[in-house]
């Protein structure tokens, strides 16, 4: 126990003497074009900004392979290779196989009139009486059940869309928690109706007429096909919407709709009103890849435990005008910030105790999808992964100091963040519970569940999340390399190996800290 403890204060001196040594404490100079060139290249045009599933994304990750092999870390990843790859679904509506109308009515029109959803892979056709069910709330504790008294069996509901607190007595309930509220009752779907003068209803329908136009990448076959069976669901318009519940014998109109909504609005039959609805999806199967690399640990009691590093790869993409989406804080940043990390670990004479994993992902920006790949397909055992550091956007705002999560105010804090913050100094970084600058000033716990760390806290495994704070440019084309702060990077790079160090070489695993 002594020995390992002398050994575990041993390389935290070294870190401390080598900040010491130089008035830029931080990474070593020599190592600063090499920085600068990683960060370049990821966030330059030619990457297309890195989309998962494009060419871009797949350069990004080739790229980030071969530094990491470039550097003597051994792979990680698919059998024997760098990288590790998982399916994922592109899928995009098809307009031609998509109707609603009225039985006995016109066909309403895709996009004007309604939006279709819910569609998993096999698309649906469904025809069936329709009976309105107010918000489609079900909240024992309020009193509410919009379906009391109502037989759903076999039947379609329709609801007004409710994605906001429809009254101070009313619970928040989301579109998706509706369907879910549906389908428990015996539904065979879910109408949702954007009522006229409804702010929250309109804005609900522009998103997904936006949706309607792009295409959607998730997690693909064959895992992941019970998740995707069809629950049909559309999105009426407002002029749509009122002649429905008018062909039912009731008033949809935004006086009823506002009266209505403070008295929780009960359900009713809508007699003799059937409705046709149908539609499908196009369906692409591929692949995505994400990177693992390996430094093993040189301590053979500890070596079979890891301390993870991971970094997205993946950004946005380009717009429709073809301006590209360049990334660079989001996050060019962090990847460069794990290529250094790397170096500046492979470079010394030792190896920490326990193994060091570098992985970096793609599919962040569709929902944190190559991390969660990871966690569900470790390749590596997740019972040995003894923390996550992320690092996603950490090249923008105050240069003298990064943001951090969780706080010692959230549930999850942990010895990670304490030590991060007890390092941070000696890197020339302050490391707070804030960032971001003027009114995009927030706690980074706000955060927590937003980057690829969330997987692994998910199932337990204590993280820390590097972030410099949102920016104007964060998901817009302005997220470019010229407003990199480099140095910032640098010593983000150097904070992050001393951390992983640290972390790799304490006598116990990390641990939560009681608040
Ligand atoms: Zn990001």
């Amino acid at each position: 126990m002594i020995v390992r403890r002398l050994r575990w204060i041993a390389p935290a001196l070294g870190w401390a003497l080598a900040a010491c040594a130089s008035n830029h404490p931080g990474l070593p100079p020599e190592l600063e074009p090499r920085l600068a060139a990683h960060l370049a290249f990821l966030s330059s045009d030619e990457l297309a900004g890195r989309e998962t599933g494009t060419p871009g994304g797949a350069v990004a990750a080739r790229y980030v392979a071969t530094v990491l092999e470039s550097l003597g870390l051994q792979p990680a990843g698919d059998e024997g290779s760098f990288l590790q790859a998982y399916p994922l679904t592109r899928k995009r509506t098809l307009e031609s196989a998509s109707r609603a109308q009225l039985v006995g009515g016109e066909p309403l029109l895709l996009g004007d009139d309604f939006v279709p959803r819910g569609m998993g892979i096999e698309g649906f056709q469904v025809s069936a009486e329709a009976v309105f069910v107010g918000y489609g709330l079900v909240d024992a504790e309020a009193g509410l059940d919009s379906y009391a008294g109502l037989d759903l069996e076999g039947r379609l509901a329709v609801a007004l869309i409710g994605n906001r607190r429809a009254s101070d007595e009313l619970p928040a309930i989301s579109w998706s928690v509706q369907g879910e509220v549906a389908a428990e009752h015996g539904a065979v779907g879910l109408v949702l109706l954007a009522a006229p003068d409804d702010r929250a209803g309109e804005r609900t329908l522009r998103w997904m007429r936006r949706d309607l136009e792009h295409t959607s990448t998730s997690l693909g076959l064959p895992e992941s096909e019970d998740a995707e069976s069809p629950f049909p669901m559309v999105f009426l318009a407002p002029d749509a919407a009122v002649a429905l519940m008018a062909a039912g014998g009731l008033d949809l109109s935004a006086e009823h709709a506002a009266r209505a909504a403070d008295a929780g609005l009960p359900g009713a039959a809508l007699p003799g009103v059937s409705l046709e609805l149908a539609s499908a999806v196009e369906v692409e199967l591929l692949y995505a890849h994400n990177v693992v690399a390996l430094l093993p640990g040189s301590d053979p009691e500890l070596a079979h435990e890891a301390v993870l590093l991971s970094a997205h790869m993946d950004h946005v993409g380009v717009a429709e005008n073809g301006d590209v989406f360049n990334g660079a804080d989001d996050n060019a940043s962090g990847t460069t910030a794990l290529l250094m990390a790397a170096e500046l670990l492979a470079s010394r004479e030792r190896a920490p105790a326990r193994s060091v994993l570098f992985l970096a992902v793609s599919g962040e920006e569709k929902g944190l999808l190559g991390s969660k790949w990871w966690v569900g397909h470790p390749t590596w055992p997740l019972a040995d992964v003894v923390a996550d550091i992320n690092a996603d956007m950490v090249g923008r705002n105050a240069s003298g100091s990064i943001g951090i999560t969780p706080s010692d105010e959230h549930e999850a804090y942990n010895s990670i963040v304490e030590r991060a913050r007890k390092l941070g100094p000696e890197m020339g970084l302050e490391v707070r519970f804030q960032a971001g600058e003027g009114e995009l000033r927030r706690r980074v716990d706000i955060y927590y569940h937003r980057s690829d760390h969330a997987n692994f806290s998910e199932v337990g495994i204590p993280v820390a999340f590097f972030f410099a704070g949102e920016h104007v440019d964060y998901h817009r084309v302005g997220d470019t390399f010229d407003k990199i702060d480099l140095g910032k990077v640098g010593r983000v790079s150097a904070l992050v190996a001393a951390l992983l160090s640290d972390v790799a070489d304490a006598p116990d695993r990390p641990h939560a800290i009681a608040r």
